[in-house]
C-alpha cells in the first residue's frame, strides 16, 4: 500500500483531500492529512468580525467535519519533514511514512518580528485583524473606540490577501459613517509599496477610493520599530506616523515546521514550481497554497485553482507521465469597498486585472475593476461558497483554473 500525506489541513490541504479521495485507487493508496487544530476558520471572515457583519460562529467549524472518508485526520503538531527519508515526525514522537507529501501548512503572522510590535500595549492599543484571536479583540475595542487617529499598516510583502487591509480601510471608513462619528476619526493608510496595492492598473483604481473617501495613503513605509510608548511607528528611513488605535498586518511567514526540516527560504515558504507546483528540491514533494513561495497571490481562491491543476498533476506523477506546466497564478479577489459595495480583480503571473465583466464576456453579472452592488453580493455569497464548495473541492460553474482558459473568462483572450 503507497501512502499520500497531506501536512495541513486549511483551506488547500481540506481541498486535496477532496479531490483526491475520489481519484487515487484506495486499493494501492492509503490518504492522510494531519493537522495542529481541532478548528477549521473562515479567514476572509476575520476582515468582517471586527466590524461585528460576521460573528464568530460564521467563522469557524470544526475541521473533520471537512475531511472526506477514507482519508485519515490526524490531529497533531507537526514537528519535522525528513525529506531524505520519505518521513514526518509528529510532535508525539510518532513517525509517518510517504511516497508522496503535499504540503499545505499555510502561512501565519509572525508580530515578534518587528520590534515593539507584540509588547505591553498587543491588543490594548497595537492590533493584527489576520488572527481570530486579533479581529475579536479588535471588535471589542472598535465597539467602544470614541475616535481618534487609526492607522492602518502592513509591515511587508508578501502577506495573505494583500487587498485586504485596504478592504479593511474601506470598511472602517463606511463603519465610522454610520456609526455618525466619521468626523471624530482620521484613517491613514500606511505601506510599505509605492501605491495601493502590488498591480498598477488596481492601485490606479484602489487610489481614486481613497481619495474619494478621505483615507490618507503613506507609501514606501518600511516599518523599523513601533515606538508603543510614544504611540507613533518609524521606519528606515526616520519617518514617523502617529496613532491612537494602529490596525497593523505584521509579517508573515510559513510555519517554524518548513524552517526546522531545512525546507524554506527566508521566509519559510518552500522553493515550487510556479507552473507544477513540484517542489524545486524534492520531486516527490507537492506544495500549494500559502505554503509555496509562488509569486502568486497568496488566497484562497489562487489555492481553488492551484488545487484542480496539482490534483492533475499528482496523478500524472504516479501514472510516471510529465507534469502539466498549466499554473498561470490565476487569481480572483474581491475587494469589499463599503457601504454596501465591492470590486472584483481578476489577474494572473503576466496579465494585469482588466475591465469588462466576469465570468461571462459582456454579460457579467460581476463587473471588474468597478465597484457594484452585486459584486459585494458576490463577496458575501464567497462564504456559503467557501464552506459548502471550495473547501469540499467542488468545481465552481464557469469559473476556470486558468485565466485565460479557452478565453472563457477574458474578453481579451478571444
Ligand atoms: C483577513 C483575511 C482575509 C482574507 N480574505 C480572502 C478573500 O477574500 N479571498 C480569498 O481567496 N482569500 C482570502 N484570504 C486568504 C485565505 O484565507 C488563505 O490564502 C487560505 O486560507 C490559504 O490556505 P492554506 O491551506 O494554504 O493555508 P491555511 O488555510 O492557513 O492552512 C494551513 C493549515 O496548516 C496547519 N499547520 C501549519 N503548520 C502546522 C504544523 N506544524 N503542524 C500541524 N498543522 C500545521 C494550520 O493549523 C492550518 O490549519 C484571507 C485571509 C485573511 C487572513
Amino acid at each position: 500500500m503507497k501512502k499520500l500525506i497531506i501536512l495541513g489541513a486549511g483551506t488547500s490541504g481540506t481541498m486535496m483531500a477532496n479531490h483526491l479521495v475520489s481519484k487515487l485507487d484506495k486499493k494501492d493508496w492509503n490518504i492522510t492529512i494531519v493537522d495542529q487544530y481541532e478548528t477549521h476558520y473562515y479567514q476572509p471572515g476575520f476582515l468582517f468580525l471586527p466590524f461585528d457583519i460576521y460573528t464568530t460562529k460564521q467563522v469557524k467549524k470544526k475541521g473533520k467535519k471537512f475531511i472526506p472518508k477514507g482519508v485519515n485526520y490526524v490531529q497533531e503538531k507537526i514537528e519535522l519533514i525528513l525529506p531524505a527519508e520519505n518521513k514526518v515526525t509528529l510532535e508525539s514522537g510518532k513517525d509517518l511514512n510517504y511516497d508522496i507529501l503535499i504540503v499545505a501548512t499555510g502561512t501565519k503572522t509572525a508580530p515578534d518580528e518587528t520590534e515593539g510590535m507584540d509588547g505591553p500595549e498587543w491588543y490594548k492599543s497595537i492590533f493584527d485583524f489576520y488572527t481570530y484571536e486579533g479581529a475579536k479583540a479588535l471588535r471589542d475595542k472598535l465597539r467602544k473606540w470614541e475616535g481618534g487617529k487609526l492607522v492602518i499598516h502592513i509591515t511587508e510583502m508578501p502577506i495573505k490577501c494583500p487587498v485586504a487591509p485596504l478592504e479593511f480601510a474601506f470598511l472602517a471608513d463606511s463603519f465610522f459613517k454610520h456609526k455618525g462619528m466619521r468626523d471624530k476619526v482620521d484613517i491613514t493608510f500606511v505601506t510599505p509599496l509605492d501605491g495601493a496595492f502590488t498591480k498598477p492598473k488596481a492601485t490606479a483604481a484602489l487610489h481614486y477610493l481613497l481619495e474619494e473617501k478621505n483615507i490618507k495613503e503613506v507609501t514606501n513605509f518600511n516599518i523599523e520599530r513601533v515606538d508603543y510608548e510614544n504611540n507613533k511607528i518609524i521606519d528606515y528611513a526616520d519617518t514617523e506616523v502617529e496613532y491612537d488605535l494602529l490596525v497593523t498586518v505584521p509579517t508573515n511567514m510559513g510555519d517554524a515546521l518548513i524552517e526546522r526540516s531545512g525546507m524554506g527560504d527566508d521566509l519559510n515558504y518552500i522553493p515550487t514550481n510556479k507552473a507544477t507546483l513540484q517542489s524545486i528540491d524534492n520531486e516527490n514533494i507537492f506544495a500549494i497554497g500559502d505554503a509555496t513561495n509562488l509569486p502568486a497571490s497568496k488566497a484562497g481562491s489562487v489555492a481553488h485553482f492551484e488545487a484542480e491543476i496539482l490534483t492533475d498533476n499528482i496523478l500524472r506523477y504516479i501514472n510516471g507521465e510529465p507534469l502539466k506546466e498549466e499554473f498561470d497564478g490565476h487569481a480572483n479577489c474581491f475587494i469589499e469597498t463599503g457601504n454596501g459595495k465591492a470590486l472584483l480583480i481578476d489577474f494572473n503571473y503576466t496579465h494585469e486585472p482588466v475591465e469588462g465583466t466576469f465570468p461571462f464576456p459582456g454579460v457579467g453579472p460581476l463587473s471588474l475593476l468597478k465597484e457594484s452592488r452585486t459584486n459585494h453580493m458576490g463577496k458575501m455569497a464567497f462564504r456559503w461558497i467557501y464552506w459548502n464548495m471550495l473547501i469540499k473541492g467542488i468545481h465552481i460553474p464557469f469559473v476556470s483554473a486558468t485565466m485565460t482558459e479557452k478565453g472563457k473568462n477574458y474578453e481579451e483572450a478571444k
